[in-house]
């Protein structure tokens, strides 16, 4: 059987060979472990294997396994959906918002993020395939977006986070990543140094194009099982 002990030193060595394969700095991709449906003590043994950060999507679940962890030095990040009556605990208790897709909800952030925690870091979810049925902005929508957020201060804005439609074909893969990681350079914004790009299917496609931070799921917990 294999542990996830072991899949987590599999998944770090696939990300060093794309990184090395890039002619990126070995270190230059952050493992985003996303335990969401898996149970604390999943996330307690990759903990034990040195994996600090964790993604999860659905708030409730999320409350739950940081109260069973509070002992745990992990830095939290918040993936899903984000409803606007949902802020508040966000604001609390994470270390970052990966899916940020309204000034409203960017808003909100800033006023409920406690004084004595330091800024939440935000990045925008960018619907980069536009398909009608994913959250995020449009490409054209994030200039404006960028402008505001970087206003608000209990906010860190930090960059971009996108989940393209899947593809099995690499250099499709790299496309939407592609055109994304460019609209941000010509943003010039120096303080965006964060691409939330890659999951289990896509990890070498968006390392090549960029990505600072993989959330990788399947790979790491094994398959979900939603029921
Ligand atoms: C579930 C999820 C992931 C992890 O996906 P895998 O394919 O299991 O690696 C990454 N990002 C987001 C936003 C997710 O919801």
């Amino acid at each position: 059987m294999t542990t996830i002990a072991q899949r987590l030193k599999q998944i770090r060595s696939q990300i060093n060979d794309a990184e090395l394969a890039c002619n990126r700095q070995p270190g230059s991709v952050l493992l985003l472990a996303v335990s969401k449906t898996k149970p604390a003590e999943d996330i307690a043994a990759a903990y034990q294997a040195g994996q600090r950060h964790f993604g999860e999507n659905y708030l409730q679940e999320a409350l739950r396994k940081q109260l069973e962890l509070g002992a745990y030095d992990i830095t939290w990040h918040f993936i899903g959906p984000i409803q606007s009556n949902k802020t508040k605990p966000l604001a609390m208790h994470f270390d970052w918002v990966h899916s940020v897709d309204s000034l409203k909800i960017a808003e909100r952030l800033s006023a409920q993020r406690p004084a004595h925690l330091p800024p939440l870091n935000i990045c925008l979810q960018v619907n980069i395939s536009d398909e009608p049925s994913k959250s995020g902005i449009t490409l054209a929508e994030l200039p404006q977006l960028c402008e505001q957020v970087a206003k608000l201060p209990n906010l860190n804005l930090r960059g971009v986070m996108a989940i393209p439609a899947p593809q099995q074909d690499f250099e499709q893969q790299r496309q939407p990543y592609k055109i994304l990681h460019q609209a941000v350079v010509e943003l010039h914004r120096p303080e965006l140094d964060t691409f939330s790009f890659g999951m289990t299917g896509d990890l070498k496609a968006a390392i090549v194009e960029g990505s600072t931070i993989v959330r990788i799921g399947t790979a790491l917990f094994g398959e979900r099982n939603y029921a």
